[in-house]
């Protein structure tokens, strides 16, 4: 039986979960397999037109996709209610809004 788009989306979400969670895990050990990770999980979303959970875009560079763990391979600064994230491999700045609660 064909999967559905759906269930695709699904099976792709759990493969960037985990790919996320190794490559935390990965990261003190092997930083370089953390990145592939990072991109594998990219690739992942791709194929199924799926964008990456919001809880792992601070996670890495938008620009060059280096696994970004604060004060090792980013700096992350809080500046009039956005968080600031500097990626230390690019040199490039991230902005996120920081929502306030009402
Ligand atoms: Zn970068």
């Amino acid at each position: 039986m064909k999967k559905t788009k759906t269930e695709l989306k699904k099976i792709a979400l759990e493969k960037i979960k985990t790919l996320f969670q190794e490559a935390r895990i990965q990261f003190n050990e092997n930083s370089f397999l953390s990145n592939k990770y990072v991109k594998l999980a990219r690739k992942i979303a791709m194929k199924v037109n799926l964008s990456i959970p919001k809880e792992y875009k601070r996670r890495f560079c938008r620009h060059c996709y280096y696994y970004l763990v604060p004060s090792k391979t980013c700096r992350v600064r809080v500046h009039k209610s956005r968080v600031i994230y500097y990626c230390l491999k690019c040199k490039k700045f991230m902005r996120f809004v920081i929502k306030k609660k009402l």
